[in-house]
């Protein structure tokens, strides 16, 4: 069963954000990550890793990010095997939304091809990934915000 934690603050989230995922681990997981952000920019740095959270902290204490916005997960993978790639946060193809999610999206595999028939790319294989490059593709060909883009990706 994953966990999930996020920030918004001034402090620096990617401490909060690992201590937050070292709690959690209680719950099992296969692999870890972070997405961290400043003041609602559309930057993000991304780090990920298979294994333990202190495997992905060493990744992150290298880089010392003192970004203050930021969401962590802990992945039990159901779709596609444990690995970096396929460990959350997920990010859309324009490196624009970034999305972890906990459980199964039944009908990820339909979606996906609809969304590949229309040139959507997608780097992992996992069930997830498709949410948050439906949302992506509803905002464009809509022309609607984030939310309600969430909104409608989420009818489907
Ligand atoms: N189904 C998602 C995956 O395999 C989420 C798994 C979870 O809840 O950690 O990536």
């Amino acid at each position: 069963m994953c966990g999930i934690v996020g920030y918004v603050g001034e402090k620096k989230a990617s401490d909060i954000l690992i201590k937050g995922l070292h709690q959690l681990e209680y719950r099992g997981y296969d692999s870890a990550g972070i997405a961290l952000n400043e003041n609602g920019s559309q930057d993000f740095l991304v780090f990920k890793s298979k294994g333990k959270v202190s495997v992905l902290e060493e990744l992150v204490i290298d880089k010392n990010p003192m970004f203050s916005t930021g969401i962590g997960h802990t992945r039990w993978a159901t779709h596609g095997e444990p690995s970096s790639v396929n460990a959350h946060p997920h990010v859309s193809n324009s490196d624009e939304i970034v999305l972890v999610h906990n459980g199964i999206i039944e009908n990820y595999a339909d979606i996906k091809k609809n969304l590949q028939a229309k040139g959507v790319k997608f780097q992992s294989d996992t069930d997830t990934e498709v949410v948050v490059q439906l949302v992506e593709y509803v905002m464009n060909k809509k022309g609607l915000d984030l939310l309600t883009a969430v909104q409608v990706a989420l009818h489907q």
